[in-house]
């Protein structure tokens, strides 16, 4: 589902290797394994567009598979969350929707061949005595006292692990490889604890549970994998599942790791993200603020615009830290070519035209999109009484101050050019509060016969006709670049920015937004791209999300982050 041809990378030169060596047949078979543990994040997406990329590319078959062996942090709704998100996203993994929790049994029994080969022994260690044994990068491990129980013992054990005979964390179920091996993971790891825990999918149809490093690896292997694809951190696993495989006898996926997204002024971390949401620093997973799939879309964001950042990003060995601003081109580039426009008023002055007739109203033609002809002009109800933006006026501006001020003429897009003649002032606060202003008929359509220009063009609403609405505004979560760079004793949460989000209650909308549905987007001409809020609009009540600026805000942002340090 590339747009455009695949870039070459290291893991296309391995594929491509093997189907020159005639390796698996000449099939590649990849997954995207997620735990349901959480929403996808757009971590998540590289991984997605990598591996199902991958087996379009080469005319293979990605599943979904879900690594669901931890039965404490799952949940059905995650699985519901994730399948909509990857189908979202533009893939399909037809009918390959598997489960780790379904080959339970057979990672069962391949412990029991393990077992049987004098490779794995049931311990009675506990798993803080499990660890002290382990040793450490300059120190060997301990062999347990367990160690060489016989294989009749173990299988006899591990049966009545199964069968309910033994408390939780009384005993687990270790491989037997080398308590000096250099590489920590081989020191006789854990394959199975004893759990007495409710599995969302299994029930409590087990008390044993694989861990991760168990089932992984031999999942891969049951599916027929060719290519298992995965993040840097599981490079030191390789030889620890490879280690299974090669015991077991059975077919061995060829493990390729790549460098995780990292996305500035956000964090990608499922326990980071799970601990926002409970702790509701956010609304939920799919807070138009989070890294989330979901909450991207809530926000605005599309599929393409997802899959073709991830495009550009490509793979790579070594972790790095992607601007956030990177994303955000790719999603105002798409809009600004797809979107229909609109006139929105945030923080509204009301303007009274006091040359222009009472009562009258004129429908003026706005162009849709200006990259766009075939979007064509839609009518806009113009009148005497109009809103502009309240910081589009100032009473003594300063020099590079171009727009409406005292005396100063400037063009309302599509309509007329206005001069302000008067402003009134609330008599109490002295703030602004009505500007009167002329209009000059001969300006229709925003053009002078004359050929005069004024400096500024800005947006407005008709007071009469401006439907009020509800706008938020979002900043990034978290105020610096790196927000799990944290000072000495600091939470990570103290990066959070205290601007992430601004609501607008008291925005004017131009008449015909009022019927915009949940989902559909537009520009708002001079503020940016919006997109209506699926959760909180109601018929006649949109909600719009601002998706992206119309332009780069990056480096204000980055600015106060800077002041913030
Ligand atoms: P976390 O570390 O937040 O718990 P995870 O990597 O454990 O996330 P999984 O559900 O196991 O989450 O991820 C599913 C797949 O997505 C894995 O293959 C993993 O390598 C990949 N993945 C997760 N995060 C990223 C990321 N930031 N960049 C690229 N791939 C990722
Ligand atoms: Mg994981």
């Amino acid at each position: 589902m590339s747009e455009t041809r695949p870039k070459n990378n290291f893991i296309r030169d391995i594929i491509n290797e093997d189907l020159k060596a005639g390796k698996n047949q000449g099939r590649v078979q990849t997954r995207f394994p997620p735990e349901p543990n959480g929403y996808l994040h757009i971590g998540h997406a590289k991984s997605i567009c990598l591996n199902f990329g991958l087996a379009a590319d080469y005319r293979g078959e990605c599943n979904l598979r879900f690594d669901d062996t931890n039965p404490e942090t799952e949940e059905s709704d995650y699985v519901r969350s994730i399948k909509e998100d990857v189908a979202w996203l533009g893939f399909d993994w037809q009918d390959r929707e598997f489960y780790a929790s379904d080959y339970f049994e057979k990672l069962y029994e391949f412990a029991v061949d393990l077992i049987k080969k004098g490779k794995a022994y049931v311990c009675d260690l506990s798993a803080e005595q499990v660890t002290e044994h382990r040793g450490t990068l300059t120190k060997p491990g301990k062999e347990s006292p367990f160690r060489n129980r016989s294989v009749e013992e173990n299988l006899d054990l591990f049966r009545r692990m199964r069968a309910g005979e033994f408390p939780d964390g009384s005993m687990s179920l270790r491989a037997k490889i080398d308590m000096a091996e250099p590489n920590l993971l081989l020191r006789d790891p854990v394959l199975y604890r004893i759990r007495r825990a409710h599995h969302y999918r299994r029930g409590d149809a087990w008390c044993i549970y694989a861990t991760y490093d168990w089932a992984h690896g031999q999942s891969d292997s049951i599916e027929g994998i060719t290519h298992s694809i995965c993040t840097l951190e599981f490079e030191v696993h390789r030889p620890l599942y490879d280690w299974f495989l090669v015991q077991l006898g059975i077919h061995r996926p060829q493990q390729i790791e790549f460098a995780r997204l990292s996305l500035s002024h956000t964090v990608l971390s499922k326990r980071k993200l799970l601990e926002l949401v409970k702790e509701k620093y956010v609304s939920g997973w799919d807070d138009p603020r989070m890294p989330t799939l979901s909450g991207l879309r809530r926000r605005g964001y599309t599929p393409a615009s997802i899959r073709r950042f991830c495009d550009e990003i490509g793979v790579a060995k070594a972790n790095s830290i992607v601007d956030m601003a990177l994303l955000e081109n790719f999603i105002r580039e798409e809009l600004n070519k797809t979107v229909p426009r609109a006139m929105a008023v945030l923080r509204p002055l009301k303007v009274v035209l006091v040359n222009y007739p009472e009562g009258k109203v004129e429908e003026l033609d706005c162009v849709n999109n200006p990259e766009d002809p075939a979007a064509g002009t839609r009518k806009v109800p113009f009148s005497r009484e109009l809103y502009i933006e309240r910081d589009d006026f100032m009473e003594s501006p300063p020099k590079k101050f171009f727009r409406l001020s005292p005396g100063r003429e400037v063009r309302l897009r599509y309509a007329f050019f206005i001069t302000c003649v008067d402003v009134k002032k609330d008599p109490a606060t002295g703030e602004v509060v009505e500007l009167h202003c002329t209009y000059d008929p001969a300006t229709r359509g925003g053009d002078a016969p004359d050929g005069r220009s004024p400096k500024a063009t800005m947006h407005w609403v008709s007071a009469g006709h401006a439907v009020p609405g509800e706008v938020r505004l979002y900043e990034t979560l978290f105020t610096k670049r790196d927000p799990n760079e944290i000072e000495e004793g600091a939470d990570w949460k103290s990066n959070l920015n205290p601007r992430s989000l601004e609501i607008i209650t008291g925005a004017k909308l131009e008449p015909a937004l009022k019927t915009a549905l949940p989902g559909s987007r537009f520009q708002f001409e001079r503020l940016g791209y919006f997109c209506v809020d699926v959760r909180d609009s109601s018929p006649g009540k949109p909600v719009f999300n601002r998706t992206v600026t119309l332009r780069d805000t990056w480096a204000r942002i980055t600015k106060a982050g800077k002041e913030n340090e």
